[in-house]
């Protein structure tokens, strides 16, 4: 059996239960030693086997789990974040799936969600934006023309952008190419949970200074967007008169509604 497991962004207890219990019960783990925290590795067993992918190529991986499974032992997939985010397991399935070796799928918690924490920030606002484009620049990854940076711009919603720090310059221009404006609030997010985390607030119009001026050009992210700013509108799902399937709103608190003039509807 091989597992794929997200590690998560990098702190080494926001690796989840069940995918620290497949670290401590593998005989084997490939783990992608440029992002992953390696003290995660200090949960295996003394006997497990332990590969960086970092030195690998994909006939490597699959090699090494195939030979794994013919000797009836455990691996361990160790991917950042979530395995599902530019974390090339699809191409890993399909190999042990032509070969007929089982696999499951442990999720992690993403950098993204990470670097929402270290911002103290919720990407989906009432009044502001209720989407989140999670994208990349284009580099030596080609990008879908449809997907092209500022076409996603287009929509002024929330931005989160993956493998683009080393890119700010094209970043800024691509945004402001679409509706942010260089006003538009944006941060950027350098190791989000990890001991040596940074978190750089500015504006789309200073980003590509903002980055520099602070080094950063690795396993950083980049948001943009509406939702770091100060407005919004309070939740409909806590409002003291919204009825859910779970609360009762109450009624209007004016002197009509409370007299039950308004036939007791709900909105
Ligand atoms: N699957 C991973 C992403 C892998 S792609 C996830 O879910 O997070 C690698 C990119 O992710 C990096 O270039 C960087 O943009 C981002 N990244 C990974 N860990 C990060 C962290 N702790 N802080 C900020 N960005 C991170």
């Amino acid at each position: 059996m091989i597992d794929f497991v997200g590690a998560g962004p990098g702190a080494v207890d926001l690796i989840t239960v069940r995918g620290r219990r497949l670290i401590e019960e593998a005989d084997c783990i490939i783990y992608a030693g440029s992002l992953v925290n390696p003290e995660l590795l200090s949960y295996a067993g003394a006997d497990c086997l332990v590969y960086d992918s970092a030195r690998m190529c994909l006939e490597e991986v699959i090699g090494v789990m195939e030979r794994m499974e013919a000797q009836g032992r455990h691996t361990v997939r160790l991917h950042t974040g979530d395995p599902s985010l530019y974390g090339a397991i699809r191409e890993q399935m399909d190999a042990l799936r032509a070969r007929n070796i089982p696999f499951r799928i442990c999720p992690g918690v993403s950098s993204f969600c990470g670097a929402a924490a270290a911002l103290e920030a919720e990407y989906t606002l009432p009044g502001v934006s209720q989407s989140v484009i999670i994208t990349r620049m284009e580099g030596r990854t080609a990008v879908p023309e449809r997907e092209k940076l500022r076409l996603l711009a287009g929509h002024g919603a929330t931005m989160i952008l993956f493998l683009s720090s080393g890119m700010a310059d094209r970043v800024q221009e691509e945004l402001l190419r679409g509706a942010y404006t260089p006003d538009t609030p944006c941060a950027v997010v350098y190791r989000a949970t990890w001991k040596d985390e940074k978190v750089i607030r500015g504006t789309v119009g200073e980003l590509c200074k903002l980055t520099a001026e602070n080094g950063i050009t690795g396993t950083a992210l980049i948001i943009a967007g509406d939702v770091l700013g100060s407005g919004y509108e309070l939740s409909r799902l806590y409002d003291r008169h919204f009825t859910t399937a779970y609360r009762e709103g109450e009624p209007p608190c004016d002197k009509e509604d409370r007299s039950g003039d308004n036939g007791g509807e709900r909105q």
